[in-house]
């Protein structure tokens, strides 16, 4: 057997990189250690950013981070030497030269437990590893020998899978109302009996308890807007009146958030309404979008065959994940995010269902299935954590099967509106239409996969039904008017094939012909234009694309026809199962035909007149220069108008609430942006400040001598701001190409004073991942761009500064130029609607600051041009200065000191483990 401590090891850092060989570690160059790892198998921790640091992306090892993959499948594991090492319970290293010397004893440890009778995730690790030392995984010949033979022979993970029950459908809740002193008793049994009262989460509590009362007006749900400020504690100021009304009444309420932090920390409190994990999994269920879970068909057909190389290795390790994971979910669930982004995301998402094509029960996994699972489970819970899209649409399609959601709370409430905006949107580009053709015709040409197409999934239809039969056919005929493989390569060389590419040429024409690129920090990236002059290319294009569709659409509305009649006539070969997958067939081909009527919609105005309701404008989706869609898109103006219509009006009761729902604004922001104005009786409101000292622990500092556009001057901002603050910072930018500019010209300094930095666009890893390890370690920052604005929780010493490029202007797309215009002729004044957006901004990333009442720390914003008019963004009494970056950087220095000695007081009491690291090197 191989010696895990014969094999080299690999350390690549901004700092430097290290080799250590024998007993001996040195430092070492770039072109020695890409030679070195290419001559022999070495160890390391994570590949892809190994190789970056090196400028090398093709580098192969010994990765310790797919070795933990295998043995210890959904298992938690912060993917750094720190984390690592806090695992498996060996010293951490006190410096970066010590790494390589942590990643030998890390592998002794690992592959040690392959023999030991401690190892609970044995079962089917022998089988695993035989497969993977035929597709030739590098660590298989150190694995494989190590692992005992079973006596018997080890069930196929398909076959020990537990099935889901089928249970009658629940019956409609009873009619209650809750009755005030028991909310507060059990808010009392969530908080734990020795918590001190908190009157703003009692009096939260209460507010929410009326949008459990019964219903007293037709299209008029209980409707609340609740702004908490941080620290209330609004989640269990919610779950007691919700987990309260959903046990006595017997029904569901629907949790929904915005962010995947929250659903995790949602999913988390589950077990104070159940201490006994194993009813807390039946009674509260997460639910998301199918496109998050493994698809066990998909598995199997990569298993056998159908992923090579690379990807084939993947499946393996996903194989193994699959048997231990508590639900299935590949996305924020229990499958490292760092695992997929190893294998340079080969073959991940071909695992999932992302195409719909789902063949319900005709999948011989359909009983194990963990997406069906998921949403029979959720039928019968008390509480389902959701996210907003999927709540709008479990909303829009459950009507028919009275599976909409009655009782929700938004939280994150203050993204309503543009969950809303996209989630009712319509585009017609190159991709979504390809998607649609490959739906309906299944794998052409030299595909690959197990994807099927109509005509195979409804074979026994056809053959059952002549009419039903001969509607497929068309269809599939129809659909070769869709863009098919190489489109955007035949697109963009002139060349397009069949109208619906002839249409994208045009609109990419048009786009090239009249947009402007978006100046020097957007030049590469999207490119649009409004839809409104079309020229008589376009004109003709939309015509017979329109005309292509119409062909399509006839078919799959016949076909929806027939699968009904045949449902209706229930023929001898419709069991249960067949019934089944003809009722899934029958809502996913109703989905596609109300995509291709909105498509058509879409093509009508082309040249003809513009609906005041829609904004529509043309695009040409860009990623550093290089295209990768073209599309129609289509945006409601106002899309609270359907959120209305679709969510809010049939609910009984709906609570809105954040931290931020006025987004630093006024009441009037929150009705306009939560659909509350469309209801006849609109919302009830409600407030509760923070109860945190933002004046005495946090402070603003508006840096005014940083030229804008310097990006030198930017940069050396950015990094003496770190160092003063000595790491724990988030730096958020408006641009990804100053994100990079700045991240490429400090890293290396900021490496070398022990500062470790991270950025999103940069490495190679999940943005949960980004998080999860600046969570874990106080001296690291991270730098990235919206989605790090209000997707960061780290309360505690990891976080405590703030650093924004410039004020959050927003971007001048077309759907912003038409909201803006329409808010002035509502006599709300554009730059007030401009001003709105901004504050909202701006009061989020400030509350990434302090999550808990010892916190503390600076928000910087390095723009001297910040409007004073949005200062009321902040929390009223935050001391707000402008100064120079000298100044600010005292001031940082201070603050941060200040944060070291209370939290250095306060002890350990309070804080996270994995964030109570205060030592300093
Ligand atoms: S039922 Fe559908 S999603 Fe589930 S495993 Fe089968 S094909 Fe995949």
């Amino acid at each position: 057997m191989i010696d895990p401590a014969a094999l080299p090891a690999l350390h690549a850092s901004h700092g430097g990189i290290w080799i250590r060989e024998g007993d001996r570690t040195a430092a070492v160059p770039k072109g020695t250690a890409i030679a070195r790892t290419a001559e022999t198998p070495t160890l390391l921790l994570n590949a892809p950013l190994t190789g970056q640091r090196l400028g090398y992306p093709d580098l192969n090892g010994l990765d310790l981070l797919e070795l933990w993959a295998f043995i210890h499948p959904a298992r938690f594991l912060v993917p750094t030497p720190k984390g690592l090492a806090e695992a498996l319970n060996l010293p951490r290293p006190a410096s970066e030269s010590d790494i390589p010397a942590l990643l030998q004893a890390a592998t002794g440890a690992l592959l040690a437990m392959l023999e030991s009778p401690a190892w609970i995730e044995r079962e089917g690790g022998w089988t695993a590893a035989q497969s993977l030392h035929r597709l030739r995984w590098p660590w298989a010949p150190l694995v494989a020998p190590r692992i005992a033979r079973p006596k018997e022979a080890e069930r196929w993970l398909f076959s020990k899978l537990p099935e889901w029950e089928e249970s009658p459908p629940r019956p409609a809740p009873r009619t209650i109302s809750l009755q005030s002193d028991a909310v507060v008793a059990r808010l009392q049994q969530l908080t734990g009996t020795g918590a001190e009262a908190r009157p703003g989460q009692q009096a939260y509590a209460a507010a929410a308890a009326e949008v459990f009362h019964p219903r007293a007006h037709r299209d008029q749900p209980n409707m609340l807007l609740a702004e908490a400020g941080t620290g209330i504690g609004k989640t269990l100021g919610y779950l007691a009146p919700a987990s309260l009304w959903a046990g006595e009444a017997q029904g569901t309420v629907w949790i929904s958030t915005y962010t995947k932090a929250l659903q995790r920390q949602l999913d988390r409190e589950s077990l104070r309404l159940f201490p006994d994990p194993a009813v807390a999994a039946k009674r509260v269920v997460v639910r998301k979008g199918r496109e998050n879970y493994l698809c066990l068909l998909n598995l199997e057909d990569a298993l056998q065959g159908g992923f090579a190389g690379r990807a084939a290795i993947l499946a393996h390790l996903v194989a193994r994940w699959a048997a231990f994971t508590k639900d299935g979910d590949m996305i924020g669930g229990d499958l490292p995010g760092w695992l997929p982004t190893l294998f340079r995301r080969n073959g991940s998402t071909a695992l999932t269902d992302r195409r719909g094509e789902c063949i319900y029960a005709g999948c011989p996994h359909y009983r194990k299935c963990f997406i069906e699972r998921s949403a029979r489970a959720s039928a019968d819970a008390d509480i389902v954590i959701a996210n907003h899209a999927l709540v709008m649409i479990n909303a829009a399609r459950g009507r028919e099967t009275g599976q909409a959601p009655q009782r929700i709370v938004f939280d994150e409430g203050h993204h309503l509106f543009d969950a809303a905006d996209s989630t009712f949107s319509v585009a017609l580009s190159g991709q979504e239409a390809i998607e649609l053709r490959r739906w309906v015709m299944g794998p052409e040409g030299n595909s690959r996969g197990r994807r099927r197409g109509l005509a195979a999934r409804l074979s026994d239809l056809a053959s059952y039904d002549e009419q039903g039969g001969e509607a497929i056919r068309a269809a599939a005929d129809a659909a070769r008017a869709l863009p098919a493989d190489e489109w955007l390569k035949r697109v963009v060389a002139g060349e397009p094939f069949g109208p619906v590419e002839a249409l994208l040429a045009a609109v990419r024409g048009t786009v090239y012909a009249r947009a402007a690129d978006g100046g020097e920090a957007d030049a590469g990236y999207g490119l649009e234009t409004e839809l409104a002059e079309p020229d008589g290319t376009l004109v003709e294009g939309a015509q017979e694309a329109a005309r292509a569709l119409d062909s399509l659409l006839r078919p799959l509305t016949h076909l929806g026809k027939r699968m009904e009649a045949v449902i209706e006539e229930a023929p001898d070969w419709l069991d249960g199962a067949a019934r089944a997958r003809v009722e899934g067939a029958i809502a996913s081909l109703g989905w596609r035909r109300d995509l291709v009527t909105a498509w058509l919609a879409l093509l009508a105005r082309i040249g003809g007149p513009a609906d005041a309701d829609y904004v529509d404008w043309l695009a040409v989706e860009r990623i550093e220069g290089r295209e990768y869609d073209i599309g129609i898109h289509r945006h409601w103006l106002d899309p609270t108008r359907p959120l209305a219509q679709t969510v809010l009006k049939p609910a009984q009761g709906v609570l809105i609430t954040s931290a931020t729902l006025k987004g630093g604004g006024d009441w009037d922001n929150a009705m306009s942006r939560s659909g509350a104005n469309h209801l006849p009786r609109g919302a009830g409101r409600f407030e509760a400040n923070s109860p945190f000292d933002y004046p005495g622990r946090s402070e603003v500092l508006i840096v005014t001598d940083i030229k804008r556009g310097d990006i030198a001057a930017l940069s050396g901002a950015y990094a003496r701001l770190i160092e003063a603050a000595g790491g724990g910072t988030l730096g958020l930018f408006t641009a990804i190409r100053r994100l990079r500019a700045v991240h490429a010209r400090i890293a290396d300094r900021l490496a070398r004073a022990g500062l470790p930095l991270y950025a999103q666009h940069v490495d190679p890893m999940d943005t949960g991942t980004l998080i999860d390890i600046f969570r874990d370690d106080p001296r690291a920052s991270l730098l990235g761009t919206d989605a790090l604005r209000d997707g960061v929780d780290v309360p505690g010493h990891s976080l405590r500064l703030v650093v924004m490029e410039g004020v959050p202007w927003s971007k001048p797309t077309v759907l912003h130029a038409a909201r803006k215009l329409a808010a002035g002729n509502q006599g709300g004044g554009g730059s007030a609607y401009d001003d709105r957006l901004i504050r909202a901004r701006m009061a989020q990333a400030f509350g990434r600051l302090i999550r808990r009442a010892e916190d503390r720390g600076s928000f910087v914003i390095l723009s001297a041009a910040m409007p004073s008019r949005l200062l009321s963004a902040f929390p009223p009494g935050t001391p707000i200065r402008r100064l120079t970056l000298d100044e600010a950087i005292i001031s940082v220095s201070g603050q941060s000191r200040a944060g070291l000695d209370g939290n250095a007081t306060l002890g350990l009491q309070g804080l996270d483990a994995g964030t109570h690291d205060l030592e300093q090197k």
